[in-house]
């Protein structure tokens, strides 16, 4: 049915230095009051687990040759990890592209200038408001000016110099919907990037629960692009399928980077290669996870415009990314790829081009 080829090593190289965070962020599906009762807390986040100096080098020098993008982050708040700085300056030193996600918290001077001296290539911080109140909703804490200042602390500590490139997210949830407006605006004086996101649900990412996206305007399905081209190793090791399947409690391992034999060997293995496969067949509803779940959708050619000072660019309808048109240079897009970028588009194994589409311009059945 389709013949899509898995990349020589993953173009996305997502790490998990640390399974903790200093946050208890009351919509997060890892680390909020809720989700950390002992009847709900997964096995996983029940021991704190590290990446040491040495797995992280392991990893990273693996990795090397491929010159992968590399993203610090998965379901954690990276700073808080002892070896941070470590994999941040092992990412630089074999030459490779890197970004992670922050809530912030701890951009103090000392973290900010370490990442302007070595030219480190991306920051996102997640903010979600634009006032107290709704801070507090979203991440359980009022301070509002703190997070506004470390960003700034980091923009003015850049000054001239271009890296890293920084950006602010958002997490349209229906409590802060009414702040995009504003959080567009005041962000755009400021910094380089500013990223809307939809939220995933415990459940499945599911199209449907988005506004504006009408279920006739769904594109037929295809292979996920997430197991042919995204890795996402967690800080005990394990593999996990894809961002979606890390994301849940009782996560399912592909194999451990520390036991069976590193990257490469697990991503030619042979689970991941039941499971692409399976979407190579077009029998997605064969694997539990993947019925049901709508994040193929992000396998899609990106769409892109230019509106109001930005180049907004859409992998999927549950992310935008406003990129302010003056503020582009420190950004190359097929090195530091995130989810906007456009990697190498290698034609063997490539499936970002696979077919496009435009919900926003796809025919109602009426017409
Ligand atoms: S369809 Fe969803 S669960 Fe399956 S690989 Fe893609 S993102 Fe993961």
């Amino acid at each position: 049915m389709f013949d899509y080829k898995p990349m020589e090593f993953p173009e996305i190289l997502r790490l998990e230095l640390t399974n903790t965070c200093n946050m208890q962020c009351p919509h997060c599906r890892h680390h909020a009051p809720e989700k950390k009762k002992p009847e709900n807390y997964p096995e996983y986040y029940k021991v704190t687990s590290h990446m040491t100096e040495e797995q992280v080098a392991l990893i990273l020098d693996e990795a090397k040759k491929y010159k992968p993008s590399v993203t610090l982050n998965v379901a954690n708040e990276p700073t808080v990890a002892p070896t941070f700085k470590f994999a941040c300056t092992k990412v630089k030193e074999n030459g490779m592209s890197g970004t992670f996600n922050t809530n912030g918290l701890l951009l103090n001077d000392d973290l900010c200038n370490f990442l302007v001296d070595i030219e480190f290539d991306s920051v996102n911080i997640s903010i979600d408001a634009t006032t107290p109140e709704t801070l507090k909703m979203a991440r359980g804490i009022t301070a509002i000016n703190r997070l506004i200042n470390n960003v700034e602390r980091l923009l003015k500590i850049r000054g001239e110099k271009l890296y890293p490139r920084v950006g602010v997210t958002f997490v349209v949830m229906p409590y802060n919907e009414k702040e995009i407006d504003d959080f567009l605006s005041f962000w755009k004086e400021r910094v380089d990037v500013i990223r809307f996101t939809g939220y995933i649900t415990d459940g499945k990412p599911d199209s449907t629960v988005l506004p504006g996206v009408e279920p006739y305007k769904i594109p037929p399905r295809i292979p996920c692009k997430q197991i042919f081209k995204d890795i996402v190793i967690r800080a005990n090791g394990d593999v996990t399928p894809c961002v979606i399947t890390s994301e849940a409690p009782d996560y399912t391992s592909m194999g451990n980077i520390f036991k069976d034999g590193g990257v490469k060997a697990v991503w030619d293995g042979s689970i991941f290669k039941q499971w692409r496969d399976y979407h190579n067949e077009g029998c997605w509803n064969g694997i539990s996870y993947c019925k049901g779940c709508d994040y193929w959708l992000d396998s899609f050619e990106i769409k892109e415009k230019e509106e109001d000072g930005f180049v907004i660019r859409s992998p999927s309808p549950y992310t935008v990314f406003f990129n302010v048109k003056e503020k582009m240079n420190n950004w190359d897009k097929t090195k530091l790829i995130e989810r906007q970028g456009f990697g190498s588009k290698d034609k063997n194994s490539y499936i970002g081009s696979m077919s496009s589409y435009d919900l926003e311009k796809s025919d109602s059945p009426s017409n």
